[in-house]
Order: structure tokens, then C-alpha cells, then sequence
């Protein structure tokens, strides 16, 4: 019985957004195969044209990944070793581990209990901790965590008094705004994910970057092929292999014509979760400046764990982003850290739930989520 209930609530539903657009994914499919310009088909220009419009940026740069944006965004900067770059410590490995491989050195920052997002205070510890280490600050990666954009406003004070680069991570952001800009605009790079799970997201691996600084912009583009020059042969600098498929902008292109009806539909999940939920569980706030793009919809309880196994029971699907913090796992703990440590991540790892959450999640659905969450919250406060 339980199986049964699980096959009819997807924590993500992808199939309902498959159903919703018929055949168009399919025919936009169909004529990639025809025209067979399988790298840098035509569609990769007239994506990136749309998703710049969207985004109200200059340039729109595709990629293969979220994670590639991220590292291609360095690389142009030219970070590396000697160079420290601030992340958050709650996140997902992205956003710290580019900045190892360019050979610089992430310093963890800690976040704000209300937002999930990179804290003020802490960036500044985190600059001392950088410079203790020998470093030079160079930047730092703001990530939009679950949906919401961070707040750029007190990323820039710091990072522009200190001299920082601001990446912005907004793969779990785009379709964001933060006073009616998108999160994208807000760094002097930003980078988002295509990958499925993602807001907008497409059937594989994919990304872009955004920028109003036409120089990067070229750069990004020369790295994306290798770090080419004025011709295929031509290298100019080291680069990777990191365009998006024409496909994935084919498909890509047919999703975004539902994206903003899409959001809409997710903020009135958040919406109904909110009205029903947050007299039981510390339910995530937007401040009245910004808008989320909901890519997780992601509650705290001090009885997590119980919380979360009874839901299971149900045959209700749950996730926890992030068990852990990436400054505790073997590969990044050797990295320095905010001088006054990272307690709120720390304890957001143990009380973090996200719950099921996408456009198509109806209310009769809904509203067994919204049940069982109450009854497993006070089952075990009991
Ligand atoms: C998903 C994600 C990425 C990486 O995106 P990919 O497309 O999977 O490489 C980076 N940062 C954050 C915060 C993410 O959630």
C-alpha cells in the first residue's frame, strides 16, 4: 500500500510538465535530428537570446552544467592559486569545489538562519580567516539557496570594501527576482543549472552564465571551446569542452514558454504550505524584497529525523539538502573556515526537511503532505 501511495507522489513530477507541453518537446526534438547541428546548432544562439531577455542581461552565455558555469566564471577572472574565494559552507559541492579546482582556496562562510543564505557578519570573519592563511581575497560565491536569491545588496557592501568578485550561484534560483531583478544580474557573473531538478531544468546536463561585461562575456564564450581564438585552431588561452547540446537548447527553448506559469504554480504551493504549515514548523520565510523560484520548499523541525520516517511511512517522499557541510567532508577539511566557525549551518544540517514540491503538485496531493507533516510533528513532540 505504501508503494502504491509513493507512485503517485513524485517528490519532482516531471511527467506532468511532459504531458502539459504534448508534443513540442518531441518535435523540437525531431528537428534537431534533421538538421543534425548536434554542437552549436542554431538553437544554442536563440536560447541564450531568450534566457538573456529573461534574465534583463547583456550577454547569455550556454554550458554544459551548472558546475562548468561556476568554473568557466574563474577561469575568465583568472582565480587560482594564492586566491581565496568565499562560499558558504551549506550547499551543494559545486560551489566549492570549482574553486579548488582552479587551484585557489575556498574559506567557508557561515548562513543566516532565515534566508539559508551567505550571512553578512560571517563573510567578514571569513575575509580575516583569509587573510591569516596567506591569501589574497578575490571572490566570492553567493549561492541562492532552495530558490531564494541571497542578499545581494550586503554581498556587495562587503565584496565591493574588500575588493571581491561576485559569482552569483543561482542554479537553484532562476526565475528569481530580488527588487524585481533576476539573481543572474546581480553578481558581476552569474551562473545557473539546467540539470532536471532544477526550475527550470532540461532532460541531461546543462547551464549558462550571464553577464553585462562584454569582455568576460567573449572570454566565457573562448573557454567554452578550449579557450579558441579567431578560429577553431586558434588557442589563446586553457579552456574546456563545455558547450551545451543542441538538443538540450531545443528542449530548453519549448520549456521556458511555460517557465513563468510555471513559477507562479510553485509560489502557490509555497502559498498553501505556508498558510497550513507554519504554526507547527519553522516554515521558510521571503523577505517582502524578493521572490523565490522554489526549487526546494524546505521546512526546519527540531524532530527531523522522526519527522521525515514517518512521512516515508505514508509514502510520502522527502529530501534533506544538506546532511552535512562541505567544510566537515574529507576533501574540503582542510580548508580554512570563518573565524568565528559556521554554527548555523552546522545546526541546519540536523534540522533541515524539504518536502515535495514542483508545478503540478495538486491540492488533494498536497494536502495529504500538509497531514502528514502536522501529525508526524506533533506524534513526535509527544
Ligand atoms: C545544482 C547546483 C549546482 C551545479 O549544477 P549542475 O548543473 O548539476 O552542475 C551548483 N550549485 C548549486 C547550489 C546547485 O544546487
Amino acid at each position: 500500500m505504501t508503494d502504491d501511495i509513493s507512485a503517485v507522489i513524485p517528490f519532482i513530477d516531471l511527467a506532468a510538465q511532459r504531458r502539459r507541453l504534448g508534443t513540442s518537446i518531441d518535435d523540437a526534438i525531431a528537428r534537431v535530428l534533421e538538421h543534425g547541428r548536434f554542437i552549436m546548432g542554431p538553437e544554442v544562439a536563440e536560447l541564450e537570446s531568450e534566457l538573456a531577455t529573461f534574465a534583463g542581461v547583456d550577454h547569455c552565455i550556454s554550458c554544459a552544467s551548472g558546475t562548468d558555469a561556476l568554473l568557466m566564471a574563474l577561469l575568465a577572472w583568472g582565480v587560482g592559486p594564492g586566491d581565496g574565494v568565499l562560499v558558504p559552507t551549506f550547499t551543494f559541492a559545486s560551489t566549492a569545489e570549482v574553486v579548488a579546482l582552479v587551484g585557489a582556496v575556498p574559506v567557508f562562510v557561515d548562513v543566516s538562519e532565515d534566508t539559508f543564505n551567505i550571512d553578512r557578519t560571517s563573510m567578514k570573519q571569513a575575509l580575516e580567516q583569509t587573510a591569516r592563511a596567506g591569501l589574497r581575497a578575490a571572490a566570492v560565491i553567493p549561492v541562492d539557496l532552495f530558490g531564494q536569491p541571497a542578499d545581494y545588496g550586503a554581498v556587495r557592501d562587503v565584496a565591493d570594501e574588500a575588493g571581491l568578485l561576485v559569482l552569483a550561484d543561482a542554479a537553484q534560483s532562476f526565475g528569481a527576482l530580488l527588487h524585481g531583478r533576476s539573481p543572474v544580474a546581480l553578481g558581476h557573473v552569474g551562473a545557473t543549472s539546467f540539470f532536471p531538478a532544477k526550475p527550470l531544468g532540461c532532460y541531461g546536463d546543462g547551464g549558462a552564465l550571464f553577464t553585462n561585461d562584454e569582455e568576460v562575456a567573449a572570454t566565457l564564450r573562448s573557454i567554452r571551446v578550449h579557450g579558441q581564438g579567431s578560429n577553431k585552431y586558434d588557442n589563446v588561452r586553457i579552456g574546456i569542452n563545455g558547450r551545451l547540446d543542441t538538443l538540450q537548447a531545443a528542449i530548453l527553448i519549448q520549456k521556458l514558454t511555460i517557465f513563468e506559469e510555471e513559477l507562479k504554480a510553485r509560489n502557490e504551493v509555497a502559498a498553501r504550505y505556508e498558510e497550513a504549515l507554519s504554526d507547527v514548523v519553522r516554515t521558510p520565510g521571503v523577505p517582502r524584497d524578493r521572490t523565490s523560484a522554489w526549487a526546494q520548499y524546505t521546512i526546519l523541525c527540531s524532530d527531523r529525523d522522526r519527522v521525515a520516517e514517518e512521512l516515508r511511512r505514508r509514502g510520502i517522499p522527502t529530501a534533506i539538502y544538506y546532511p552535512q557541510t562541505l567544510h566537515r567532508q574529507p576533501p574540503y577539511a582542510g580548508f580554512p573556515v570563518a573565524s568565528h566557525g559556521v554554527p548555523v549551518a552546522e545546526s541546519l544540517t540536523h534540522r533541515v526537511l524539504s518536502l515535495p514540491m514542483h508545478p503540478y503538485l495538486e491540492p488533494s496531493i498536497q494536502d495529504l503532505v500538509i497531514c502528514a507533516v502536522r501529525e508526524a510533528v506533533i506524534a513526535a513532540s509527544a
